[in-house]
């Protein structure tokens, strides 16, 4: 089955994001688990999570595993402070109980950004970060490492930092990464076209390995290749144009991952960005 879908909102409890996504046809979906630009938030009450697994259970076109949780905004792993850096952890130690209480497999973060300290340092500071959480806590959840747009001293956005980060976890097979189209690009890796497509992917593969990879954000740039400007567009409407998304739907390693637009939200953008994606699937 083609995953396809969207960030969607979990108001008025987490359950109801399930119904929204079955408005839109989604195959795939993400969520927040919490208030995202709250560190903690109050539990999720013991009825939605009765009420997700009910339906999650009946919804046969929205598996489980093309189900993406994001981390709030505010958690930083690389965060040199160390009791700041103890209280995020707390946060994401809490955003993953959240998330093996739904049974989603995988909860997307970015990386992080350690100030004014150096990458190298900031990469070490995440690693140990993931392994204090796991071996302090058996969850069954994989951390999705995301592609970033390296917007000031933000870690993530070569492929390498994503690999020695799993690279120095003792945990590195829960770790698996997520691929946004709107960061990647800002980042400095051009695949609008077929050629380049071919080169960035093999970059992707050599360095970090297909194998981890668990979902795909489909975004387009309000700002061009290398800007390093985080600014999601509808799709087709920016830097990246329409071809990329086209080559992303057409390839049959990622039929089966969950690919979700981020795109703004505006009046009913979700579905026709949505309808776009579902026709360049079948584009000659
Ligand atoms: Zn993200
Ligand atoms: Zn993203």
């Amino acid at each position: 089955m083609q995953y396809l879908g969207a960030h969607i909102s979990i108001a008025g409890g987490i359950q109801n994001s399930l119904d929204r996504a079955l408005k839109l046809e989604c195959t795939a979906m993400q969520i927040f688990l919490k208030q995202p630009r709250k560190l903690f938030d109050r539990e999720i009450p013991h009825k939605n999570i009765d009420e997700w697994e009910e339906k999650s259970s009946k919804i046969k076109t929205i598996p489980i595993d093309a189900i993406l949780a994001h981390t709030g905004y505010l958690v930083n792993l690389a965060v040199p402070d160390d009791d700041k850096w103890e209280n995020y952890i707390s946060a994401m130690v809490d955003e993953m109980s959240r998330a093996d209480s739904l049974g989603i497999l995988n909860i997307v973060l970015h990386p992080g950004s350690p100030h004014n300290r150096n990458e190298k340092w900031g990469i070490k500071r995440i690693a140990s970060a993931i392994d204090k959480i796991y071996s302090e806590y058996k969850f069954n959840v994989n951390i999705a490492l995301e592609t970033t747009a390296g917007t000031g001293s933000h870690l993530g956005w070569k492929f390498e930092h994503l690999h020695d980060i799993i690279s120095q976890s003792k945990y590195s097979e829960k770790l698996t990464v997520v691929f946004d189209t709107c960061h990647t690009f800002a980042a400095g890796y051009d695949f609008t076209t077929p050629e380049k497509y071919k080169n960035v992917w093999q970059q992707f593969d050599k360095i970090i390995g297909l194998k981890k990879l668990v979902g795909i954000h489909l975004n387009d740039s309000k700002h061009p290749l290398n800007s390093h400007k985080d600014r999601h567009e509808h799709i087709g409407k920016g830097y990246l144009g329409i071809e990329p998304f086209r080559l992303i739907m057409q390839d049959s390693r990622f039929v089966d991952i969950p690919k979700v637009i981020e795109t703004p939200k505006d009046d009913d953008w979700d579905s026709k960005n949505l309808k776009i994606l579902r026709e360049l699937a079948s584009k000659k």
